[in-house]
């Protein structure tokens, strides 16, 4: 097995040897293929989606896997020829560089490595790609595991729209997986869990391959006294539904004062029902498999037989899990510390800011935070005393929609950025070029050096 990687990544990595700077053009036309691989084939995608999730509404995998990464494209598309030009630097003014010229040019890293996860199978492999085909390299894909039908239809249609020297597939378990990540690329990106991050930056560490980690964990939710409880709730309930909540952006928990959460609760019974009413069965996602639901089962059972409150909503759509709300469960209720990545929203009442920060910086830190509220104060305080890899007011997941806005993670919640101008960068090799000046001062620079220095430091 592995030897059939090895060999892919030979035809991509000889590919590369022989166009080492892809013409504008070029990356226009790969990502042109992108684009059309996308629409061309868009019910294909979405029964492929319905048929791994055993239920996903074609509305939902239409918006959040086709039309969001064909968005992304059109953006690559439309800024590639700036992203591409060299950024002059400003030589500093010293005698010895008067004269000289200096910028910073993007040249392409080589073959990067695509580990991709099951819950946005299309979009999370595709927009990584598109950053990484925009910046001149080969890519190589390892699709999830969990997701057969929709890898396998990533792997032929591939295929179809590249060649094996530009883009390659590689499906399989956790086995190919593991072997894929130990391959000698030239920059792995890895979307997935935090326990196999590890794994995979040890393996990385062989060869020294730079990697961009993006991970998930718990995106806490700050509901400010000022907060507009309709509004929260409502964008709080969609954070929970859509894809069944299986989003590393989801909101994981929520912070409210005690005395305004029946109030809360209310609210989100009746965003609940609107979003039910409105959705009937078709419009839903279902928890992706058997291992899921039972992972979620235990953690809300666990919860509640250590004496948390728990709400479980009813409602028509066919996601084989209905929201529930669990409310101050224990602390040695392992749902405070696991991600929960599904349709269960946990809920703790701590109402001082502080407290919430506080609360907040005691676990590693969030992919993103979410502030409801009105105060521009209080989120400014938010910004400064906590770290999370995004920052959002009065919205939830939407931050994603935004080409022009980095993604990613820090510490706990992963490294490096992409997206838009950020993934061209991410993936490419930013060179320092300095183009010496025509006067010859290099007396200035024969010994003894005493003499100079004085000079370039003062
Ligand atoms: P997963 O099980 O689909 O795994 C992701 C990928 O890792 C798969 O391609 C799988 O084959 C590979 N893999 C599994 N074991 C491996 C190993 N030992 N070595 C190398 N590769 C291995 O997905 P998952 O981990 O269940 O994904 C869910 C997690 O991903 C959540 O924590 C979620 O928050 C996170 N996530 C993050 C983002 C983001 O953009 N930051 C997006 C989606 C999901």
């Amino acid at each position: 097995m592995s030897i059939h990687l090895e060999r892919q990544l030979d035809t991509l990595r000889s590919a590369y040897q022989l166009e080492r700077f892809p013409s504008l053009a070029i990356r226009l036309d790969r990502l042109g293929r992108v684009k059309a691989m996308l629409s061309e084939n868009e019910t294909a995608w979405c029964e492929a989606l319905s048929h791994d999730f055993g239920y996903r509404s074609v509305d939902q995998s239409s918006f959040a896997d086709i039309t969001t990464t064909i968005k992304s494209v059109n953006h690559a598309l439309k800024n590639l020829k700036f992203w591409m030009k060299a950024e002059r630097r400003t030589p500093d003014l010293s005698l010895r560089m008067s004269g000289a010229k200096t910028y910073v040019e993007a040249f392409p890293k080589g073959v990067v490595g695509i580990v991709s996860p099951w819950n946005f199978p299309i979009n999370l492999a595709l927009s990584p790609l598109v950053s990484v085909l925009a910046a001149g390299n080969r890519a190589f894909i390892k699709p999830s595991e969990a997701t057969p039908a929709t890898s396998a239809l990533l792997e032929s249609l591939i295929a179809k729209y590249f060649s094996e020297g530009e883009v390659s597939v590689a499906c399989g378990d956790v086995d190919v997986a593991q072997a894929f990540v130990k391959l000698p690329f030239d920059h792995i990106i890895y979307t997935g869990g935090e326990t196999v991050a590890r794994h995979i930056m040890r393996d990385a560490a062989d060869h020294l391959v730079p990697l961009t980690l993006e991970l998930g964990g718990k995106s806490p939710v700050i509901v400010s006294n000022s907060a507009d409880l309709t509004l929260t709730a409502k964008r709080v309930a969609f954070g929970k539904y859509f894809n069944a909540g299986q989003i590393c952006i989801a909101p994981d928990y929520l912070l409210i004062a005690p005395d305004r959460l029946e109030s809360f609760l209310a609210e989100l019974k009746t965003a609940v029902e609107i979003i039910d009413s409105s959705q009937g069965s078709a419009d839903s996602v279902a928890v992706v498999n058997d291992r899921h639901r039972q992972r979620l089962d235990n953690l809300v059972s666990e919860a509640e037989s250590q004496g948390g409150r728990i709400i479980r909503f009813s409602g028509t759509n066919k996601s084989a899990y209905q929201l529930s709300v669990l409310i101050d469960p224990s602390d040695d209720a392992g749902i405070n510390c696991a991600e929960i990545f599904g349709p269960v929203l946990l809920i703790k009442t701590i109402g001082d800011l502080s407290e919430q920060i506080t609360y907040i910086n005691k676990s590693s830190h969030p992919l993103v935070i979410y502030y409801f509220g009105r105060s521009e104060a209080e989120f400014r305080r938010v910004a400064c005393e906590t770290s999370s890899g995004g920052l959002v007011k009065n919205d939830v997941i939407f931050q994603y929609a935004n080409d022009d806005l980095p993604f990613g993670g820090v510490g706990g919640s992963g490294m490096g950025k992409y997206r838009g101008e950020y993934g061209f960068k991410e993936f490419s090799n930013n060179r320092a070029v300095y183009k010496s000046g025509f006067i010859d001062v290099s007396g200035f620079v024969t010994p003894p050096y005493s003499g100079m220095f004085r000079m370039v430091n003062k």
